[in-house]
């Protein structure tokens, strides 16, 4: 007998009410099958919650094709020196051990929306009843003329941590005095929209510290970018005159790199540069569009359940997904995993499901001890994601508040972390 989805969620919202304890939906195959493709801040969260709070009534399994994953969140504090790399690598023996996910280190390289399988790239298919989809970023061929992939040793992106953060920081530990680190930043939507310019600042304090002469010019497509008031306060304050910023009236929307001659061309303009960190624009993770859950870039999804627009039986998480007004940034990844969690867990074992909250706050370092951050609280309506209010550091605060801000975003990492992974 074939497992009827349409059956199973009429009887499932009847007795969301009920308040029952998980039960499992009867289906033919044994327990109801969860594959979460993508181990990082949504796809971790939305395991461990779907393999916890149904305490073993669905099968989870998790396809990563990394043992240790490292937070994009807090790659920019260990490039201004504050953290070592170790410290943001993270891996999924508790998640197998304490939860019983089923973790797989492959990539995830099909899925059959009519079969509902999943292919690895090891050769083998396997089955589910709902899929997760959150696989991070990809970016856009061809958006900075003269870089692609093959150029991301010359010009590191380190826009997904690991190799890319050390070899970024070891190129700017390399600068020769009195050299000059170039930034190429992405249009919007992309992920962590604060996360250049906490960069920026990450290698001003760095470079003040090794290589006072030193210079940073970002090419800037935006007319403006987040905590923009707050970044630029800070700069002047703690880096005055190191930091240039070329935004689109002066050309910086119209850049192409020369990675073998170590060049940036501004609008017809060669600049020499010593270092070059690309960032060009982003899409969804490919295997969005290889499951054809896209509209071209990005994966438009239900707010109330993550579940995409294309296809109820996959849900589609983090940075990937088209939500609404949420930022994509690991906090609002993990918040819509919870949400997403909460759905699944509801739908497959008729357990009580609640009115979907999300939250956000994206914090930044400016220099040793100078914290800010913007936050919100998000509702689902029909139509996305809804921002209900929000909040936003102010210029001016006090030294002691700075240093709470930043010791405030110390906490959250170790909650997020053992959020996702203990
Ligand atoms: C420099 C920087 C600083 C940041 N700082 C912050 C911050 O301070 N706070 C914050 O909240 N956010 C921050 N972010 C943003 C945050 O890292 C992302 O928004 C978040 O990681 C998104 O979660 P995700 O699950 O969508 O993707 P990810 O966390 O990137 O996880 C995606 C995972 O999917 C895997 N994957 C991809 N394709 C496949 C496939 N085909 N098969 C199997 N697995 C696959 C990848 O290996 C990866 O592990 C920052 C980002 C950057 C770049």
């Amino acid at each position: 007998m074939k497992f009827n989805r349409r059956a199973f969620m009429g009887t499932s919202v009847a007795a969301t009410a009920a308040m029952s304890a998980p039960m499992v939906m009867g289906a033919a195959h044994g327990k109801p099958r969860v594959i979460v493709i993508g181990g990082g801040a949504g796809g971790a969260t939305a395991a461990r919650y779907i393999a916890k709070d149904s305490e073993g009534a669905i099968d989870v399994t998790l396809i990563e094709p990394t043992r240790v994953y490292y937070t994009c969140f807090f790659s920019n504090i260990y490039l201004g020196g504050f953290r070592d790399l170790a410290s943001i690598g993270h891996s999924y023996g508790t998640l197998a051990a304490k939860y019983g996910i089923n973790v797989v280190h492959d990539w995830a390289v099909g899925v059959d929306r009519d079969a509902k399988t999943v292919t690895l790239a090891g050769g083998s298919s396997l089955p589910y009843d709902r899929l997760v989809i959150s696989p991070g970023i990809d970016f856009i061929d061809g958006a900075v003329p003269g870089w692609d992939l093959s150029s991301q040793n010359k010009m590191p992106h380190a826009y997904k941590a690991g190799s890319q953060t050390e070899l970024l920081k070891a190129q700017i530990m390399a600068m020769p005095q009195g050299g000059t680190f170039a930034m190429v930043a992405p249009p919007n939507p992309f992920r962590c929209p604060p996360g250049p310019y906490e960069r920026v600042s990450m290698v001003a304090h760095l470079l003040k510290d090794i290589n006072p002469t030193a210079k940073i010019l970002i090419a800037d497509p935006k007319e403006k970018f987040s905590k923009q008031g707050l970044f630029e306060d800070g700069w002047s304050t703690h880096y005055d005159g190191m930091i240039e910023r070329i935004g689109p009236d002066f050309g910086g929307n119209n850049v192409e790199v020369r990675p073998d001659a170590m060049e940036l061309v501004i609008d017809g303009e060669v600049e020499k540069i010593d270092v070059c960190n690309v960032i060009p624009a982003m899409k969804s993770g490919r295997i969005c569009e290889i499951a054809g859950v896209t509209d071209g870039n990005w994966a438009p999804v239900h707010a109330a359940t993550m579940a995409s627009k294309a296809d109820e039986n996959i849900h589609v998480l983090g940075d990937s997904s088209a939500q609404g007004d949420m930022p994509k940034s690991g906090f609002s990844a993990n918040s819509q995993a919870k949400v997403c969690a909460m759905a699944i867990r509801g739908a497959l074992t008729d357990s009580p499901v609640f009115p979907a909250k999300f939250s956000n706050t994206c914090w930044s370092l400016i220099e040793t001890d100078d914290g800010i951050k913007v936050g919100a609280s998000y509702e689902a309506t029909e139509e996305k994601i809804a921002k209900t209010d929000g909040f936003i550091s102010k210029t001016g605060e006090d030294a002691a508040l700075r240093k709470a801000t930043y010791e405030e975003s110390v906490g959250w990492y170790s909650g997020i972390a053992a959020d996702m992974f203990s």
